[in-house]
């Protein structure tokens, strides 16, 4: 079918999320948005797509089916052609996602009874004589059990790993993305594409906007393996038939089976047809195209209930729909059982050319798979909510070592007590002093012991709280020093981070986090935070924390799945070093622009949103009971990103709402405008007690700034400045000094007579 119906078929994807249509929505492959995405980013793909095509046609003019018929019967194979090492990445936030060894050779046995022609669902294979269309009185003959092929592929879990050492051929890795699965996740664990098949297994595919998808591949094409996103990833609850994934529930083994299918070149049979009813749907000659009419009440032809038709045949003579296919693609529960005898052919073809590093002998010493069966010793993986507290906090730990049974386990933290500890859950660990430290984990099993050690795991910080005196102002990326100041951005997902970037609200420079419309660094969903130092604030009258954003909503290109509106904003407290946090505000999609509301909201994609005045800028402010009044104070904005624009933040402040502390701070530095009301000029003198930045405004009472009396360095000492009325045009009435001291603001009203 043409691309256009193909795209169409996405939209009633896209149309089951809102509840228009009914469907088995969660049978969607991702594989073709995949392509486009990466043609997007890499043209060249495209040509190297093209050009495997136009050989592939060559090659068809002399392909003959009979070469690739096996005679071996079900349970006398012949050794399979290509073997090919696999390694399942299964990443997990010790959720049920985090499947079973049991599961996972479930489906690996799956895959190969599958590649081999030897599932037991053959029974719904068909024969026999079938109409072209339900008018049509001329039927022909078709025969697809004698197309069903045995590929002669076989997958094999590693037993080496790139390093050498020994492994069950499964790696798992503990982190909250598992449910934003994508290929900025991938890229968290990946073994050399060039050596292994990799398989990554998460809780929730979230490419784009795009939800509900089952599985996504990345074709061979372009990359002749070795790119770090070149594999298959697949949802937990349909990989294997065990486990999280049994049928009857998400019944689709299968998913796997389809997807590898795409890893080796092979295309749903809608494809790639430049003829809107020919019959190289798939660029394969024995499998129909499919067909799809959006205009009718029952869309897809191409379902069970429909199956011996197709509607190409009012242009020429077409076979039934082949949903006994692994590549087919339709609405309902069809059993898919077979690859063709040409899928076979073109997936070879794909082995021989550009996948061929696999299966070669080296490789597969390389990878241990011709060994004998792997008997590794466990492997020592932990972790913890938050790596960081401060004096006297305490640190849990989550076990989640594997790799077979585990009969000792051997803690060791430096630097907390107890220091050392013998089990599988240890106790919560408390840290007196402030540094970083590291912890060691030995578990031993049957195969052997091995050891983790994670350096300068720890962080424990110093129990000093800053005092905010009037107005500690944040908004230290103007001067850029950010760094030094105690402040941090912390990601769930390093790759794509705040930058300053000079445009802001005011001064010359903010933070942002830059738009990431092909999420190659960006997780959609990801969260991006800015965690601030912490803050004695008790005693202080009426704190508050207060900054101000720039964002725009965006339209994402409709590859990476169309229209976008989850991005949120919050913000936090913590009183207890960060080990908990309590939402003190939320913005939530509806509201999250600053640009707009509704459409106006929203950009389309290849905008770049800058905010071009103050209007762009939205204040967020927490303030009275959101504020604890305590010591350690800590504040969190926390921003996830869906897809969106351009993300700043800028002018971070914790204030006081009242004087008090604005005379607490004049006090401090012995600050004086004399005299006070004055006629023709006054002295402000002031004490640094070290070396400071100093910048010294005056502004009427309208907030209007009528000049800059300083700007510069003062040493240490009593300090003296002279206004003159004169200079900055002072008419009679009631001005305010704005003396900033390295970020500390004092306000302090003068009278000119
Ligand atoms: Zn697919």
């Amino acid at each position: 079918m043409k691309r256009l119906d193909m795209k169409k078929l996405l939209l009633i994807g896209a149309l089951a999320i809102s509840g228009h249509v009914v469907m088995a929505q969660q049978h969607r492959c991702g594989t073709d948005e995949h392509l486009e995405t990466l043609i997007k980013q890499n043209p060249s793909i495209k040509e190297a797509k093209d050009k495997f095509e136009a050989d592939y046609r060559q090659f068809q003019a002399t392909y003959k089916p009979e070469d690739y018929k096996t005679t071996q019967q079900l349970g006398k194979k012949a050794a399979p052609k290509y073997i090919i090492p696999v390694v399942v990445h299964v990443f997990h936030n010790n959720g049920s996602e985090n499947i079973s060894e049991a599961q996972v050779m479930s489906e690996i046995n799956y895959l190969n009874k599958s590649f081999r022609n030897a599932v037991s669902d053959t029974i719904n294979r068909r024969a026999g004589w079938f109409k072209t269309s339900p008018e049509s009185t001329d039927s022909f003959y078709y025969d697809y059990k004698n197309l069903a092929a045995d590929s002669e592929i076989e997958f094999r879990l590693a037993k080496k790993d790139p390093q050498g050492n020994c492994t069950n051929g499964i790696v798992r890795i503990h982190t909250p993305l598992t449910s934003k699965g994508n290929d900025d996740l991938k890229r968290m664990s990946v073994w050399d594409t060039k050596r292994y098949f990799n398989i990554w297994v998460v809780r929730q595919i979230n490419r784009g906007n795009t939800i509900g998808i089952a599985g996504y591949a990345q074709f061979p094409f372009g990359f002749g393996g070795g790119a770090s996103t070149d594999g298959i990833m697949v949802i937990h609850n349909e990989f294997g038939n065990v486990g999280t994934s049994q049928p009857g529930q998400t019944p689709n083994v299968t998913t796997s089976t389809h997807e590898a299918g795409h890893w080796l070149g092979l295309y749903h049979p809608f494809q790639i047809s430049t003829d809107s009813c020919g019959l190289d749907g798939d660029g394969v000659m024995d499998t129909p195209p499919t067909y799809f009419n959006p205009s009718s009440t029952e869309p897809l032809r191409n379902r069970c209930n429909n199956k011996s038709f197709n509607t190409c045949s009012t242009e020429k003579p077409d076979r039934p729909d082949l949903q006994e296919a692994y590549m087919d693609y339709f609405i309902g529960n069809c059993a898919s059982n077979m690859f063709t005898l040409e899928q076979k052919a073109r997936m070879h073809k794909v082995l021989d050319e550009i996948r061929r590093t696999l299966w070669q002998e080296e490789n597969l010493r390389f990878t241990g798979v011709i060994d004998g069966p792997a008997t590794c010793p466990p492997v020592a993986a932990f972790n913890t909510q938050s790596g960081i507290t401060c004096e006297d906090g305490t640190i849990s730990y989550l076990n989640f070592s594997y790799g077979g049974t585990i009969s000792t386990y051997e803690w060791t933290f430096e630097g907390g007590t107890p220091a050392t500890f013998t089990g599988a859950t240890p106790p919560v660990i408390k840290y007196a002093t402030a540094g970083k430290y590291d912890v060691t984990l030995k578990v031993t099993g049957p195969n052997g012991t091995s050891t983790t050690v994670l350096n300068d795991y720890v962080t424990v910080q110093p129990k000093v709280s800053q005092l905010p005196k009037s107005t500690y102002f944040a908004d230290w990326w103007y001067q850029n020093n950010w760094q030094e100041q105690g402040w941090k951005f912390v990601y769930e997902n390093p790759k794509n981070q705040f930058v300053r970037f000079p445009v802001s609200y005011e001064n010359n420079a903010s933070m942002r986090l830059t738009r990431d419309p092909f999420n190659i660094n960006s997780s959609i969903g990801s969260l991006f935070s800015l965690v601030s130092p912490s803050f004695n604030l008790t005693d202080m009258t009426n704190p508050y924390f207060e900054f101000y954003y720039a964002f725009a909503q965006a339209t994402l290109p409709a590859n990476v799945g169309g229209g976008n509106t989850q991005e949120e904003l919050k913000v936090f407290t913590s009183t207890d070093c960060g080990k908990s946090w309590q939402t003190r505000a939320t913005i939530g999609s509806g509201a999250i622009s600053t640009i707009g509301t509704g459409s106006a909201a929203v950009l389309a994609s290849g905008i770049d949103f800058m905010p071009s005045d103050q209007s762009k800028w939205k204040l967020v402010r927490i303030n009275g009971n959101a504020v604890p009044k305590t010591e350690n104070v800590l504040f969190k904005i926390e921003f996830k990103y869906s897809g969106g624009n351009n993300f700043y933040i800028d002018n971070v402040r914790i204030g006081l709402s009242t004087g008090l502390s604005q005379d607490l701070l004049a006090e401090k530095i012995k600050f004086s405008a004399q005299p006070n009301p004055f006629n023709q000029s006054t002295q402000l003198s002031y004490e640094l007690s070290s070396k400071e930045n100093v910048l010294v405004k005056v502004y009427d009472i309208t907030g209007k700034e009528m000049g800059v009396l300083f700007e510069g360095v003062q040493d240490a000492g009593m300090q003296k400045l002279e206004l003159d009325r004169n200079t900055m045009n002072l008419r009679s009435g009631f001005y305010f000094i704005e003396l900033s001291i390295n970020g500390n603001r004092l306000s302090h009203k003068i009278v000119v007579e």
